[in-house]
């Protein structure tokens, strides 16, 4: 029956039916990692502690988590050096969730050094391969979980997203990733990188199964203190194959110079695809979008260097013992433990982030970076007093080639340009499978909506959807 080909809505299925047990499900995906695992790479290991398989709960979904998402018993690193050895001794909120709603956990998910990136390049522990070819990227920094959904390793995955490293790599890997609103998902227990950024989100097969995660993951959680106590709908009521009269915005922002032709085309053919089916496309202008890029990596390096101050060798993971002749020792230790302990692209994030922060330059970079960061949100809200949803591509290109961007940070940073505005809006956003490039690497667009509007998200895509084939295909692994 291969199993481990299903979706987590039709295992649910089989499972209800008795035509398939929780431990043929859970052996399937424990088999088909073994089998192909070595290839993709894209786990950091498998979970130590194996799930009851006689009281399971309600959603016995086999599900990977991204290396950053403390899980009670399991080493995690962010996969960098630094953390190697830190045992998790409690479960992040969404992480309680999952095993309170009977999830399989069958391991922890590689992803770029501390989520900085877009390729999965940075990790300690060595690249993740896109299963669609193995010589390209899965994307990033989520680009274990990605990667293990589209190798159909596990049905399901959590990843984070601070400029789009759900989405990027879910396009990239032709599967669904969503970013729900700030403040949506609680954020207990994942290891911070831009704490005005992060949200944890789900990546699936399909808009079906977002939403299915989104209900076991959304909700507040006081432990988290941008956590909003808004009503959590079922998300399932939002999958109706219908857009007649919905409006779509198109930013002519988005189709600009740098844009690769064969993703222009695969998303200019989605639109039509929408406008066919009753959707009233418009086009609609977001004028700050260029000063996107630069704005986050201000915001997001000077949190990520305030948030990494912590690894220091004393409460985490590694400690390097220098023998040393100076007179602060301590500061010795410090120095060799985060020196040997991050990786390059950490180091410069730390760095840049340091520098907007210090007196004399705090004016000049981070106050002007959340002026602009406002600037971009007000264009967000123009735009939805018309439009119910926005769409873009969610990448400029398809997956490139390991090693093509790794020497060139620039090149690496731009490949964000279509993600990143929602972060720094904290709106939802959605990638969906939308095509094939000729070399047949999968093409997504990208959906945002109104803040707490994860339903318009999951109604458009889920239409587009039911008329398109694109979500159904697998990588020949
Ligand atoms: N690629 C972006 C970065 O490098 C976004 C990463 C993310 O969303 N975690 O910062």
């Amino acid at each position: 029956m291969s199993l481990h080909l299903k979706s987590a809505k039709e295992i649910l299925d089989l499972i209800k039916s008795s035509k398939a047990s929780v431990k043929d499900v859970y052996d399937a995906f424990a088999a088909r990692i073994q089998a192909v695992d070595p290839k993709v790479k894209a786990f950091v290991h498998t979970a130590t502690q194996k799930p009851n398989l006689d009281t399971a709960g309600t959603m016995p979904i086999p599900i990977g988590l991204k290396d950053n998402l403390n899980t009670k018993g399991e080493e995690i690193t962010c996969s960098s050096k630094i953390l190697k050895g830190y045992v998790s001794p409690y479960d992040a909120g969404v992480v309680e969730k999952v095993k309170q709603s009977g999830g399989l956990i069958m391991g922890i998910l590689n992803q770029d050094e501390f989520a900085f990136g877009s390729s999965c390049e940075s990790s300690c522990y060595g690249p993740t391969y896109n299963p669609w070819n193995l010589s390209c990227v899965p994307g990033g920094s989520s680009g274990g979980s990605a990667a293990a959904v589209a190798a159909n390793e596990v049905a399901w995955a959590l990843g984070s997203d601070t400029g789009g490293s759900i989405r990027q790599p879910a396009s990239f890997c032709g599967i669904v990733g969503l970013k729900p609103t700030y403040g949506r998902v609680s954020r207990y227990g994942l290891i911070a990188f831009a704490s005005s950024l992060d949200q944890i989100g789900p990546l699936t097969q399909n808009v079906t199964d977002a939403a299915l995660l989104l209900n076991i993951i959304s909700g507040y959680d006081e432990r988290d203190s941008t956590s909003v106590n808004f009503h959590v709908p079922d998300y399932t009521k939002a999958l109706v194959n219908d857009v007649r009269g919905l409006k779509i915005g198109v930013p002519k922002e988005a189709f600009v110079e740098g844009l690769d032709p064969e993703v222009r085309a695969a998303v200019e053919a989605s639109i039509d695809v929408l406008k066919k089916q009753g959707a009233e496309i418009k086009e609609v202008s977001l004028p700050h979008t260029p000063y996107a890029v630069a704005t986050y990596y201000i915001v997001a390096t000077a949190e990520a260097s305030s948030n990494l101050a912590r690894f220091d060798g004393v409460r985490f993971g590694l400690r390097k013992n220098p023998i040393s002749t100076r007179k602060n020792a301590l500061t010795d230790m410090y120095e060799e433990t985060r020196f040997a302990g991050f990786g390059d692209e950490v180091k410069r994030r730390i760095m840049l982030g340091t520098y907007a922060l210090s007196s004399g330059y705090y004016d000049a970079y981070y106050l002007r970076g959340q002026k602009v960061r406002t600037m971009i949100k007000q264009d967000f809200d123009n735009v939805f007093n018309t439009c119910d949803v926005i769409l873009t591509p969610t990448a400029p290109t398809v997956a490139f080639r390991v090693g093509e961007k790794i020497s060139d940070p620039l090149s690496m940073y731009l490949s964000d340009i279509y993600t990143i505005p929602a972060n720094l809006a904290g709106i939802p956003a959605i990638s969906v499978p939308c095509g094939f490039s000729k070399s047949g690497l999968p093409i997504g667009m990208q959906l945002q909506a109104k803040a707490f509007n994860e339903e318009m998200l999951l109604r458009v895509s889920y239409a587009y959807e039911q008329n398109t084939s694109w979500h159904s295909q697998k990588p020949n692994l």
